[in-house]
């Protein structure tokens, strides 16, 4: 009634009620999407400088009923603030897993790694391990194309316990991809602290040289090239969309590319139509 109204009805803004109704709603639907088939897992093939496709990169889709295909880029991190993750993560390894069985009958198709973008949270999550290990065995994955993609922000918490956590999956026999690496607030440094197989150059980089022109953060480029040769890791660029792109990346020393020059990511079935047909000719 009197002037605390106004200040009452700042705890009662009908934007913010609004908004955390529509989170509630999103947590409720996303829990949904996985009990009724919501998601899937789409393919995008990494490929050689000789044209060899040695793997896919695993990228979540959602196929809303009503709301029709939502980008991960939307509730990926939605799902990361809350424990939604944990069981959305669950099940893209269990889906790659199965994928890889699948795979290891079809001759065109064995050699191939998956790649699984993990988010931090799912990375600490207590029983991480012993999940993926269980996966390992009930597929009987050869761990040795399972490649997991962790971002440079997971080394913020503790890099100590992030070193211990991917040893112990290592020992399982898993391979790590440093994703997205530059563009955040970590050095250059971690990664000779961290034992990965593999440094993915961000699409970020790679979109600056649309002419095939080195762009002054190519120096960049250029150190991330470097370093990951220095430490015998694997280089793969993301976001490849033109020839230009391509060579200015092979000329820097890097050799294998995954973009929209190759393929966009495509459902299964696609994917393994794609590769077959690529084979014929
Ligand atoms: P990311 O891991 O950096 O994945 C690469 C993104 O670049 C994908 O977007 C891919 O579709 C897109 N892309 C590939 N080639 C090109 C290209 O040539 N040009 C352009 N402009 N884009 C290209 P997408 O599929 O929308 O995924 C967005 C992000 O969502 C991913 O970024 C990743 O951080 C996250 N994400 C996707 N799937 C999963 C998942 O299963 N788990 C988790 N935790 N995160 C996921
Ligand atoms: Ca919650
Ligand atoms: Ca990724
Ligand atoms: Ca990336």
């Amino acid at each position: 009634a009197k002037q605390a109204d106004g200040n009452a009805l700042r705890f009662f803004d009908p934007q913010m009620l609004a908004e955390v109704e529509q989170r509630f709603d999103l947590e409720q639907a996303m829990s949904k999407a996985l009990t009724e088939d919501q998601f899937m897992l789409f393919y995008q093939p990494q490929i050689t400088d000789s044209g060899q496709v040695i793997g896919v990169e695993a990228l979540i889709r959602w196929q809303h009923p009503e709301r029709g295909m939502i980008s991960p880029a939307y509730f990926i991190p939605l799902a990361e603030e809350s424990e939604q993750i944990e069981a959305i993560g669950g099940w893209v390894l269990q889906q790659a897993c199965q994928q890889l069985q699948n795979w290891q009958t079809k001759s065109l198709f064995s050699a191939l790694s998956v790649s699984v973008n993990i988010s931090v949270r799912q990375f600490y999550q207590p029983d991480f391990i012993d999940l993926l290990a269980g996966l390992l065995q009930q597929y009987q994955v050869n761990p040795a194309l399972l490649t997991l993609e962790l971002t440079e922000s997971l080394v913020l918490t503790d890099l100590d316990d992030a070193v211990h956590r991917m040893q112990q999956l290592k020992a399982l026999g898993l391979r790590f991809a440093m994703d997205d690496f530059g563009t955040g607030y970590s050095s250059l440094s971690y990664l000779s602290r961290l034992p990965f197989d593999e440094v993915k150059i961000d699409q970020h980089f790679v979109r600056q040289s649309s002419d095939g022109k080195k762009t002054r953060d190519w120096a960049i480029v250029d150190a991330i090239i470097g370093i990951a040769n220095t430490f015998d890791m694997a280089l793969v660029a993301e976001g490849v969309e033109t020839e230009a792109q391509r060579e200015l990346l092979y000329n820097s020393g890097c050799f294998c590319f995954q973009g929209y020059l190759f393929a966009r990511p495509q459902p299964v079935a696609e994917f393994e139509a794609w590769l077959s047909s690529r084979d014929l000719n």
